[in-house]
């Protein structure tokens, strides 16, 4: 009996407290403002930026968006997102050069961001395009490869509607600032720490 009291006290508890929380929430849900094109920002040190940026992609796709992708830093593999997603009609721009902690030339590495810039640059100005993902954007501001203001124009600028996703470590605070969305992934531990190498199919 005792226990009985006690369980119809918790179910009460969590009623009222389950009520409240949906009264704030209609209420929040009530005073947000409606559509219009999100940008966000995924940062931090730890693995899961660019498939969270794929990630969202490929559900804007799956909606019928029309979305394009540039890719600032080139791998020395491919990327298994981009089989897929061009298939499914995203359009993708590869940076023309390797990692570039590989690279040691700073004017190639400056003209092939330039490059990829010029696209990006052409899909923040087009009204057709509901989604771009600029894939480590982050490094080309702080590494100057690219204008900081230039870039922060050429997004503050972009159609209203459109969704922009940045992904890459060490965001610069006016992208931060501007962004509406900011995550960070934090590293608690990577296997690559502990010796295993990156593989096909996980980490690209
Ligand atoms: P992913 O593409 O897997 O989502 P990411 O975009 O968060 O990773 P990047 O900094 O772009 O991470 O690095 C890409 C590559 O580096 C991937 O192969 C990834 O597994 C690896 N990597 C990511 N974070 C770490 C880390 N903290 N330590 C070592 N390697 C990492
Ligand atoms: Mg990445």
């Amino acid at each position: 009996m005792a226990d009985n009291n006690h369980d119809q006290r918790k179910n009460d508890n969590h009623k009222a407290r389950q009520q409240r929380l949906k009264e704030k929430v209609d209420e929040k849900v009530a005073n947000a403002k409606s559509e219009g094109g999100v940008f966000q920002v995924i940062t931090g040190n730890g693995k899961g930026k660019s498939t969270a940026g794929f990630g969202t992609v490929t559900r804007a796709v799956g909606h019928g968006l029309k979305c394009a992708v540039v890719q600032f830093i080139k791998g020395t593999w491919g990327c298994g997102e981009r089989d897929v997603l061009e298939k499914l009609g995203v359009t993708f721009d590869v940076m023309a050069t390797g990692f570039t902690w590989e690279t040691q030339n700073r004017e190639s590495d400056i003209a092939a961001a330039e490059k990829a810039w010029q696209s990006a640059k052409q899909y923040l100005s087009d009204d057709s395009i509901d989604m771009v993902l600029l894939d480590e954007l982050t490094y080309m501001l702080s590494y100057d490869y690219l204008d900081t203001d230039e870039v922060i124009e050429a997004i503050k600028s972009r159609p209203s509607h459109q969704f922009l996703v940045v992904t890459g470590r060490a965001a610069h605070r006016k992208l931060t600032d501007l962004a509406d969305t900011v995550s960070e992934v934090r590293n608690v531990k990577h296997a690559f720490e502990a010796g295993i190498m990156a593989q096909k199919g996980f980490d690209y």
